[in-house]
Parts: structure tokens; C-alpha cells; sequence
């Protein structure tokens, strides 16, 4: 265990969201993203989150970032309800609370600046201290390998180098969580890579808690674990654990697992339930310590 951190903070995830619904209205419609949707992430934790589009990733990061808030349910950064804070203290989160890194490489970034200036911008409004605004930026500039970038206007910078600007533009008040929404969407495959290395060792660096959405498989396996959603409700994880205490390899171990929700509800995958054969009714029953589902005729 962690010796830095107290019993209690051990226990507490640094996430959780419980039973979140997301409702968006549109003129006489209503859209649900999020339907019951229970989410947990350890402090200090890289994971991904993957699903289809459509699926409620990215409503589910805005409320993580206090930019926007669910229609019901519960969500705790840190030991803090999102829901309860004032205005100013939701204020004060979204700018040295979290980072947060979009999709599009442009929306990240104000073109006709250089690199060092967009690094500047969250501790501007911060109010920090000219020179520690200066110090920070070339520190973080450097750390994402663009020190010899920094006096660059960011529009002649390439998509990966600017996605590369942005995370460091995230990082800029030192948030404990950085949030990314398919960061790697509009980069090719082995930029994309290198993105999600660079997310690897800002959480050595810093221990920054990272949640990444992405819809490319192939990345999300570079990290320990990634949560499915699908519909709106987080469905599977998959964990990885280097297995190399046990056979001196350093083979990995997958483990991909069906999230039991706080209501008890579980998803089954798809080709399981065609496989046996289960509808609309299932028989529920304990043997020993198994839980036994059968079909409703069986
Ligand atoms: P993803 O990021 O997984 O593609 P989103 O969270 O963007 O999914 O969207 C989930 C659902 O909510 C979609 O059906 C989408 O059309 C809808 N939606 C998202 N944002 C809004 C919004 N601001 N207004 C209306 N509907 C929205
Ligand atoms: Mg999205």
C-alpha cells in the first residue's frame, strides 16, 4: 500500500461515479447519454475508456470536468461532490482541478500563439507570477519533447506536436487529473502511440490520475484498464497485470470483466447470451458459490 496516503483515502476511489444519468434536451426531444452508469478510478490510475460513438464518452467526460452536469446520480473527485460546489469552487476545478485535452487538435490551442504563450494561458488566468508562468511552461515543454519548439506559433506545429502543446496546456496548473476525449482521433496510428506513451510518463512524472477516451482499441490496450461503455452504462473491463512475479516473463494477463452496477445489474455480452440462447427472462439461482443464469424454459 501506498504509505503517502491515509486508510480511508485507500479505500475511497479518486472517481466515482454512481447510477449517473444524462438527459440532453433538444427543442421537444430528449436524448439519453447516459443511462445508470457507475464508474470507479483509482488516484494515480491511467485507463481508458472505450465505446462506440454515440455511447455517452464524451457527456460522461464533461460532467468528470465539471463542464457540464448530470440529470441524476452521484459524482465525487477526491472526496469533493461535483454536484454540491458553488459556482466559484467549480470555476476554481475546471482550472487547476483538471486538465482537460479535446479531440480536435485546433480546439485545444489558440492558433496565433506560440507554444510557450498556450502553455502560459491556463496560469495567466490563474494568476500566477510572470516568471513562474515562464519557468513552468519551458519545464512542460520540454517534458513532452517540444523544448526545441517552444517560440513556435502553434499553427506551424504538426497535429501530433500540437496535441503534444495541448497536453502540456493541460498540465500547466498542476491538476491531479487529466481528462483526454479521443486525443489521438485525428493523428495517425504511431503518433497516436506515442501520445499515449507521452500519458504514461506524465503519470510517472507527476502522478497525474489520466482517464482517456478513445474509440482505437489498439491504444487503449497500451494502458492497465479499460472500461467499455455501451449505451450509456459501463459494460466490461479489461485489466492487464504484467505477469512476470509468477513466471519470470513479462507475459501479460488479460482479465476482461463484467461491471456488477450499484443496482446489481450486470451486462452480458452479446454473443454469450445468442450462444445459450437467454431472452427476455432468465432464471436466477445459487449453486454452491455460483451464480447460475438459465433460460426461462429450461
Ligand atoms: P460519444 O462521445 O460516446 O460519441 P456523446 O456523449 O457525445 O457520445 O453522446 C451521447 C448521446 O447524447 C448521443 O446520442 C448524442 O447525440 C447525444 N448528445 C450529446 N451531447 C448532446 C447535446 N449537447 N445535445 C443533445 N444531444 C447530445
Ligand atoms: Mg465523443
Amino acid at each position: 500500500m501506498d504509505q503517502r496516503r491515509g486508510p480511508k483515502a485507500s479505500l475511497e476511489p479518486y472517481i466515482k461515479c454512481e447510477d449517473l444519468f444524462k438527459i440532453h434536451k433538444v427543442a421537444d426531444l430528449e436524448v439519453v447519454a447516459l443511462r445508470g452508469l457507475d464508474l470507479r478510478v483509482d488516484r494515480g490510475e491511467v485507463m481508458a475508456i472505450v465505446g462506440p460513438s454515440g455511447s455517452g464518452k464524451s457527456t460522461l467526460l464533461h460532467i468528470l470536468a465539471g463542464y457540464d452536469a448530470p440529470s441524476a446520480g452521484a459524482v465525487t473527485v477526491a472526496g469533493r461532490n461535483l454536484l454540491k460546489m458553488s459556482p466559484g469552487e467549480l470555476v476554481d476545478y475546471r482550472r487547476s482541478g483538471i486538465g482537460f485535452v479535446w479531440q480536435q487538435v485546433s480546439r485545444n490551442l489558440i492558433p496565433y500563439l506560440t507554444a510557450r504563450q498556450n502553455v502560459e494561458m491556463p496560469m495567466l488566468l490563474a494568476a500566477r507570477p510572470r516568471k513562474a508562468r515562464h519557468q513552468r511552461a519551458a519545464e512542460l515543454l520540454e517534458f513532452v519533447g517540444l523544448g526545441h519548439r517552444i517560440d513556435y506559433g502553434v499553427d506551424k506545429l504538426s497535429g501530433g506536436e500540437q496535441q503534444r502543446v495541448a497536453i502540456a496546456t493541460g498540465l500547466a496548473n498542476n491538476p491531479p487529473l487529466l481528462l483526454a476525449d479521443e486525443p489521438t482521433g485525428e493523428l495517425d496510428s504511431r503518433t497516436g502511440q506515442e501520445i499515449f506513451d507521452l500519458f504514461r510518463s506524465v503519470n510517472a512524472e507527476y502522478g497525474t490520475t489520466i482517464v482517456v477516451v478513445t474509440h482505437d482499441m489498439n491504444v487503449a490496450r497500451q494502458v492497465q484498464r479499460v472500461v467499455a461503455i455501451a449505451d450509456g452504462k459501463t459494460s466490461t473491463e479489461i485489466r492487464r497485470r504484467r505477469a512476470f512475479e509468477e513466471r519470470a516473463s513479462d507475459e501479460e494477463t488479460i482479465h476482461e470483466l463484467a461491471i456488477l452496477d450499484s443496482s446489481g445489474r450486470l451486462q452480458i455480452p452479446r454473443e454469450i447470451l445468442e450462444k445459450v440462447g437467454l431472452s427476455d427472462r432468465v432464471q436466477v439461482s445459487l449453486e454452491g458459490d455460483r451464480v447460475i443464469l438459465r433460460s426461462e424454459h429450461e
